[in-house]
């Protein structure tokens, strides 16, 4: 065997040992929240398609129209051939729903974070985040070559403490948190953030990825960022702010310069998306309803957004739970290390405005029996 194999096999190896090996299930995805594996019709759980604009018949109908008229891919880097119409107007659409003079798209969420803190920071400069912030504000903050460090988790006084100790020797800084937190679903105080960051001349970015149309509310950053692959069903990233920073990161973010852009139907689609998401509160409200629903059923803090995670502890009995329920027709996604930290294994439950109460009250019944809550 090459060493290369021998070098994966042996760390596939350990990674089963720990249930901490990830495998890719074929699903297919359908409208109402149904999914469908090895022949067998599941309600997910697990999709970040909140407001269940992803399967929308317009959303649909405007991204078949843009890949008809426009083809199927950009053709080019935005900066050369790939800047077509569509995308200006999302943007525009963007910056108008954030209160933000304007907004840049990025190939997805991913991506607009390797590219906005490495353009805004670098050596002799300090950025710090919230320690459970997504892995690819982590990917941006090391890329950046700045110092990083960071705060406990949507604690204020630590934040406090960090920049009173930090601050002063180093040239920028940045605080990196979101408003709405992946695996935990509780929100940030942004106002408190805000607050402090002033104080210290420091400048914020929030990851809105789930709270876009479901749980936004509240003061916003100078630097707003997000998906297009979430609430909005399509895919794709954003950061809105100011014309200037908006210009910079238009010429210095790497991840934005040396990549192809958007195809023309991811962008019909988020744009459509959002013109439906602003139009209908009814759906936007959803979500956080039917999350209410399910954590006052199972007697859990109340869910602060359409994220509700249902700590289990190890890796292995998280795996073992998932599977009961995929067993019993839901699809609720277990949750491991590194993603969250270790003994910290959970369910991640999802809610779409694509749910009924219903299916709701099934899940959380069949969880109640399983868990002994
Ligand atoms: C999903 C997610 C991203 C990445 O967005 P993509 O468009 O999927 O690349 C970034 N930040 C957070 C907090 C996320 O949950």
């Amino acid at each position: 065997m090459l060493s290369l194999d021998t070098f994966a096999q042996g760390k596939l190896d350990a990674l089963d040992e720990a249930a901490l090996r990830r495998r890719l299930v074929p699903t297919e995805r359908g409208p109402e929240a149904a999914a469908e594996r090895g022949g067998r019709r599941l309600v997910s759980f697990s999709c970040n398609d909140y407001l269940g604009l992803s399967h929308h018949p317009r959303v649909i109908a405007a991204a078949q129209d843009a890949a008809a008229r426009y083809g199927a891919g950009s053709g080019g880097s935005r900066l050369v051939t790939g800047n077509h119409p569509l995308l200006g107007a999302l943007e525009e659409r963007l910056a108008r729903h954030k209160g933000k003079a304007a907004a840049l798209v990025f190939g997805s969420g991913y991506m607009a974070n390797l590219g906005i803190t490495p353009a805004l920071a670098g050596r002799g400069d300090l950025v710090l985040l919230d320690e459970l912030s997504h892995a690819c504000m982590w990917a941006g903050a090391r890329l950046s070559g700045a110092r990083v460090a960071t705060f406990r988790h949507n604690d204020v006084g630590d934040l406090a403490r960090v920049l009173d100790a930090e601050r002063a020797a180093h040239s920028r800084c940045l605080i990196l948190t979101e408003r709405v937190f992946s695996m935990d679903g509780d929100r940030a105080p942004m106002g408190d953030i805000l607050g402090l960051a002033e104080r210290h001349d420091a400048w914020t970015l929030v990851d809105d990825a789930h709270g876009l149309g479901v749980a936004e509310e509240g003061p916003r950053a100078p630097l707003e960022m997000g998906t297009l692959s979430k609430s909005l069903g399509s895919y794709g990233g954003y950061l809105c702010a100011s014309r200037p920073v908006i210009d910079l990161l238009t010429s210095r973010a790497r991840s934005f310069v040396y990549t192809t852009g958007l195809p023309p139907a991811s962008a019909a689609a988020a744009l459509e998306a959002l013109a439906i998401l602003e139009a209908e509160p009814a759906r936007r409200a959803r979500p956080l309803m039917l999350a209410r629903r399910f954590t006052a059923r199972l007697g859990l803090p109340e869910a602060e957004s359409a994220v509700v995670p249902v700590l289990v502890g190890e890796a292995e009995a998280a795996l073992a739970l998932s599977r009961t329920l995929e067993e019993a027709g839901f699809l609720v996604v277990a949750i491991r290390p590194p993603t969250v930290p270790p003994g910290t294994a959970r369910l991640r439950v999802a809610f779409s405005a694509a749910h009924d109460t219903a299916q709701v009250d099934a899940l959380a019944e069949r969880i109640a029996a399983l868990t002994g809550r």
